[in-house]
């Protein structure tokens, strides 16, 4: 009877390094594989040219090594590229590559599908399927990466968690991906280039304070006004903007971070008045800036962007209250690679 192998990157190094000592060998191999595994992104064990025949096809015998694949890669006319990623498993997720003049910035998934519900995004109508493990994770960013110096010249210089699924849903996944993705022995990024996007779980923020995590926090807020937040995000009943403010709070005070807000303005539903008070008071209760962003339809009549002058609105009235305010506009929509568009489509 065939026993199932284990993927070889849930290993830590320690672990790794400890298992060759149980098979008689030096502990230093470990280093070596594990050199192979992450920092080299080694397809299989056949690839592991300093480690000899013999150990690995004792690897063989007993790992797997569950790495993602490309399916296939859609290139925008603004440069965007998205990848459909196939996992071991058969399930696909999507990433996107944003390049500007300054930056190619990698938009990466953490769950299939998405434990939430929000009324706006195409990935919500999926429904979740499973977390992707932190060796996922970190091979879309590699793919993006070699995707970005292929393309555009230059190494990858960003990475944002926005793509499919709720990344403090899937917490330790994303953070062990977040420890590769900065530690020498991977891919040696800055955590400051990094941005993990939540749409607010107070309690996984509180957590991330506490370990005085280094990267960026965004949250997706869209409203500052209970009743509204739940209409269209209603995990919001769950967890009222009460919770999130003292927890946003609380992440400030440990990391001195300030927070970035994504607001999406749509007809009808918060181009208000009302609703942009409520977002400078929001604002007010720990450093942060706000990321207008364009909504992006989803076959849905129930949406739909505010107008011009709503969002100059918006821009104003929190200039005026000494708020850092950008107007984002959407990249990469012709080949549904937009925020909230990642759907599986193709
Ligand atoms: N679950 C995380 C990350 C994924 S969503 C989060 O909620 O932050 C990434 C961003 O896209 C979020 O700010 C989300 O609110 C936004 N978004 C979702 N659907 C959208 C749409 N149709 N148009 C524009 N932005 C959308």
């Amino acid at each position: 009877m065939e026993t199932k192998k284990k993927d070889i990157r849930a290993l830590t190094k320690e672990q790794l390094r400890n298992f060759f000592v149980e098979q008689g060998d030096k502990a230093f191999r470990g280093n070596q594989v594990y050199e192979w595994l992450w920092q080299k992104s080694a397809h299989s064990f056949h690839a592991m040219t300093n480690v000899s025949k013999e150990t690995r096809q004792m690897l063989e015998d007993h790992f797997v090594i569950n790495h993602i694949r490309v399916d296939q890669m859609q290139r925008s006319s603004d440069g965007t590229i998205k990848n459909a990623v196939r996992l071991h498993d058969g399930l696909v997720v999507e990433s996107v590559l944003i390049p500007t003049a300054t930056r190619t910035t990698a938009c990466v998934s953490s769950q299939v599908g998405c434990s939430l519900d929000c009324r706006f995004c195409a990935t919500a109508r999926m429904k979740r399927m499973r977390n992707l493990n932190a060796d996922e994770i970190y091979d879309q960013v590699v793919a993006i990466d070699n995707e970005s110096r292929l393309y555009h010249d230059r190494p990858l210089s960003n990475i944002v968690f926005m793509g499919m699924g709720e990344p403090l849903m899937n917490y330790n996944n994303v953070l062990k991906a977040i420890e590769m993705i900065t530690s020498p022995e991977g891919l040696g990024m800055s955590p400051k280039r990094i941005t993990v996007s939540t749409s607010g779980v107070p309690k996984m923020i509180r957590k991330m304070a506490d370990e005085e995590v280094k990267f960026g926090l965004a949250v997706s807020l869209h409203s500052a006004i209970d009743e509204v937040r739940t209409s269209i995000m209603p995990f919001n009943a769950n967890f009222p903007l009460k919770d999130l403010r003292e927890a946003l709070e609380y992440w400030y005070s440990k990391t001195k971070n300030r927070i970035t807000y994504e607001y999406v303005v749509w007809k009808g539903i918060n181009d208000t008045q009302e609703a942009v008070d409520a977002l400078v008071k929001f604002c007010k209760f720990a450093p942060s800036k706000v990321n207008l962003i364009e909504y992006n339809p989803i076959d849905d009549d129930e949406f739909q962007q505010a107008s011009d002058a709503a969002v100059a609105m918006y821009q104003n009235t929190l200039e005026r209250n000494g708020i850092t305010v950008t107007v984002r506009r959407s990249r990469g929509k012709d080949i549904d690679a937009a925020c909230g568009q990642l759907a599986n489509k193709q």
